[in-house]
């Protein structure tokens, strides 16, 4: 036994096998490594550092050691287990999870670290997870929002008023509309009095197609409405409001882990029509819709510059004091206008 060993910190403790609730008075001896040497009647054996847990103390008595299969050690209170369990403590691993928690540049960096993996995936793996998931959305689900998502605005919407010439015209809109994509199923046509929204169309999932009367009396030609309803079928095709809600509800899942905020889950469910209309889609997913119903309106014979004159009409009735979905991308109206005429 080296002089070293001799001056180590060491301490009588009870040890438990853990088979049995007897125990044994050991001579517990700090070894190289942060191991623990263990004496006692008819044994010897060394824990290595690794194979220790140092748990909580127990009031002020005993603190436990617990050892592998279940085996642990009570240490009396007293100044020899005091020295030990500090020296064990103050092994190298225990030493660096302690400095990070005590110093206060490691927590910041920390904490920005999370800030910033947090931004790059709401930025880039939110949009991505959401795009995969919105297409395993099942019909009926896709549905069932929307229909909620129509009660809800129906709190606020006035049933449309249009005169019966007018309601005919829109519904053979949307039948020649409909035509150009045997492929999309459950398109519904609900019309409304804009109100707040004025001239406007926007789509829900599983299909509903929400048209407003202003929209309706706004167009110059009925192929124009044809345009309307082909660029929401786009929106439709491509699931873009299912992405954004499920956009929306990762986001608020995150922020509840992050800040326990509940009261950003609660506006999950309704948030889909808000989120519609106050956020919009992007001008990528506006884009997507465009192309949709340009080559839509082609395959039915409608001229494309039908879907640019509504665009321009939109623009010029609602300005930018609107909120209108079809023109969420308002500074780009004039290049989606371009893309038509080409
Ligand atoms: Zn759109």
């Amino acid at each position: 036994m080296s002089g070293g060993e001799m001056n180590a910190p060491s301490a009588r403790a009870q040890y438990f096998d853990g088979r049995n609730s007897r125990s044994t008075a050991v001579d517990v001896t700090l070894a190289e490594q942060g191991a623990l040497a263990i004496r006692g009647d008819g044994f010897a054996f060394d824990v290595p550092r690794a194979a220790l847990r140092v748990g909580a103390r127990v009031g002020r008595s005993t603190w436990s050691v617990e050892l592998e299969r279940g085996a642990s050690l009570a240490f009396e209170a007293g100044p020899d287990a005091e020295r030990l369990l500090a020296a064990l403590d103050s092994s190298p691993t225990t030493r660096w999870i302690q400095r990070l928690e005590r110093s206060g540049r490691w927590a910041a960096l920390c904490v920005l670290s999370l800030v910033v993996v947090t931004w790059l995936f709401v930025k880039y793996g939110v949009p991505a997870l959401a795009a995969r998931a919105a297409v395993l959305v099942p019909p009926d689900v896709e549905r069932a929002i929307g229909a909620q998502g129509l009660q809800w605005i129906d709190g606020w919407l006035d049933p449309s008023q249009l005169s019966d010439d007018r309601r005919s015209a829109v519904e053979a809109a949307f039948e020649r509309a409909r035509t150009a994509v045997p492929d999309l199923t459950g398109l519904r046509l609900e019309r409304r009095a804009g109100g707040p929204l004025r001239a406007n169309a926007f789509a829900l999932p599983g299909g509903i197609v929400v048209m407003t009367d202003e929209l309706a009396h706004l167009v110059a030609h009925d192929d124009e409405l044809v345009a309307v309803f082909l660029h929401e079928f786009g929106h439709l095709e491509r699931h873009h409001g299912m992405r954004r809600l499920l956009e929306g509800s990762i986001v608020a899942l995150l922020s509840l882990l992050l800040t326990s905020d509940v009261s950003t889950v609660a506006s999950v469910g309704t948030g889909l029509p808000a989120v519609l209309l106050q956020a919009g889609y992007s001008r990528a997913e506006e884009r997507e819709a465009d192309a949709f119903a340009l080559d839509a309106l082609e395959r039915i014979g409608v001229p494309r510059r039908a879907l640019g004159d509504v665009l321009v009409r939109i623009e010029a009735e609602t300005g930018s004091s609107g909120i209108p979905e079809i023109l969420s991308t308002h500074p780009e109206t004039s290049s989606r206008v371009d893309a038509t005429r080409r």
